[in-house]
């Protein structure tokens, strides 16, 4: 069989780009194929970027705590130079509102067994460090239009856990271009505009893809990253149906909106995580402030049957949403008249934790599902893929017994067994944004 390169990666997203960086570190000669013009321009380039480990099991806490140190570590583990700069990462530190989801609740629980430094915050000392925030608890969150969403708060949040080693990277698309420059140092290529149309495959082996041009590349190792078109990619390789867990494009907004006055959230602002409301927000560069949406039952999902037309535009709704909430939070926010925002596409799996794994057809490996909570992943899953197809491409049966990787900076065992794709459904999930 011709050879063409030894891995050929679908998407040149950051965990793509992560992927080929780990793989060509490893020797392989990887190629990266994107049907965008550059490197992250998919929902990389919209993501908020925001790394945190406040994730519901183990797995998601211990690979999440992993990640902070690539990002405080990101010249040094990129090893190169980038003529576009480098990503900085933006360690505000995060605080999670304690609140009736109780998600804080099993959070500390596996912060206290990983070791994740964290410090607990009652009512008083998150009023001293975050004055601007009101501390009524609000909950349930609800939608502006329901009649109690004004409502005085019920009762006092109880406090808050705060962990200082997380925080936001300025600039995931910029990111995601050192991730392509250090993958092309060791022998990558990527190409753009160049967009996958069949899996080539003998039906146990995969042999290569074709580009819509119709030139044919030929390769024993095909990588899945390729966002919310990945359930398309999929069954191009007829490997869908054997999966226990599936994938499938969700819309997201995010907006947002300027600081209060007299207060500068870029400088001395957190990323907050504010379940009792419903919304998530970071500080972001002009003095501004992003919000998302936790998904709370409340909010409609939108799923999209076709990730090449979706509706691109902010809704007043939404906006009204989680600005309003903003403003329970922080009451002296104003209300801007211009509704600014994007909106782009989640790759969500069936309990929004990741697939990270092989297929049945030989040589056809995933990293999707990814679910609106992994750009602070990313390169510990280019570490953990590499592992994995390496280990499975010199025989290993993963099914079986599922490849283990030590974290190279926390010492700590990330197990792939978990992000199997044959997995029961979590039940242990938060099915939202927070994994
Ligand atoms: C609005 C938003 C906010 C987010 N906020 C956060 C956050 O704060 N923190 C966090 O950790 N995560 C966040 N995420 C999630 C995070 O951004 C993603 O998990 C991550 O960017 C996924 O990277 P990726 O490499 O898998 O794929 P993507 O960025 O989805 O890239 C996939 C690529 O595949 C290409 N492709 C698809 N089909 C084909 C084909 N047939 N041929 C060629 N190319 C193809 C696409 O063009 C695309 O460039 C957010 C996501 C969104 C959308």
């Amino acid at each position: 069989m011709g050879r063409d390169a030894d891995a050929i990666i679908i998407g040149a997203g950051v965990i793509g780009a992560a992927i080929a960086f780990e793989l060509g570190k490893r020797g392989y000669r990887t190629v990266n194929l994107d049907k965008l013009p550059a490197a992250g321009y998919g929902p990389t380039g919209n993501s908020c970027s925001i790394v945190r480990a406040h994730y519901s099991s183990p797995d998601g806490v211990a690979m999440a705590y992993e990640g902070f140190f690539y990002w405080q570590d990101w010249e040094r583990y990129l090893g190169v130079e980038d003529e576009a700069g480098l990503a900085r990462y933006m360690q505000s530190g995060t605080i999670l509102l304690k609140s009736a989801t109780g998600h804080h609740e099993k959070v500390l629980e596996h912060y206290r067994r990983l070791g994740v430094e964290f410090e607990e915050w009652d009512r008083e000392e998150l009023r001293r460090r975050m004055p601007i925030y009101d501390t009524g608890a609000f909950w349930p969150p609800r939608r502006p239009s329901d009649s109690h969403f004004w409502d005085p708060a019920s009762k006092e949040l109880d406090g808050a856990i705060f962990t200082p080693g997380s925080g936001y990277v300025n600039d995931p698309q910029l990111a995601t271009h050192n991730l392509q420059r250090a993958a092309e140092a060791h022998g990558g290529t990527f190409r753009f505009r160049e967009s996958v149309v069949e899996i080539r495959n003998d039906g146990d082996q995969v042999r290569g893809v074709t580009l819509a041009g119709g030139e044919k590349l030929d390769a024993p190792v095909l990588v899945n990253v390729a966002g919310p078109h990945s359930f398309l990619i999929n069954r191009l390789a007829g490997v869908e149906e054997e999966m226990n867990v599936k994938t499938r494009p969700l819309r997201h907004e995010v907006h947002h909106v300027p600081s209060p006055p007299d207060f500068d959230f870029e400088s001395d602002g957190f990323h907050t995580s504010d379940g009792d409301t419903g919304i998530y927000f970071r500080p972001e560069s002009g003095n501004n402030i992003l919000i998302g949406s936790e998904d709370p039952d409340c909010d409609p999902k939108i799923w999209v049957e076709d990730p090449d037309h979706y509706d691109r535009a902010v809704t007043e709704a939404q906006w009204e949403a989680q600005v309003y909430r903003l403003a329970r939070r922080i009451p002296t926010l104003r209300i801007p008249l211009e509704r600014k925002g994007i909106v782009d596409l989640y790759d969500v799996s069936d309990d929004w934790i990741p697939i990270y794994d092989r297929s049945r057809l030989s040589g056809f490996y995933m990293a999707i599902g990814t679910s609106g909570n992994q750009f602070k992943n990313a390169p510990v899953v280019g570490h953990l893929m590499a592992e994995l197809i390496d280990r499975v491409e010199r025989g290993h049966d993963h099914d079986a017994d599922p490849v283990r990787v030590k974290a190279p900076y926390t010492g700590l065992e990330l197990d792939a067994g978990f992000y199997s794709r044959l997995r029961e459904i979590n039940p242990e999930s938060s099915f939202s944004v927070n994994g």
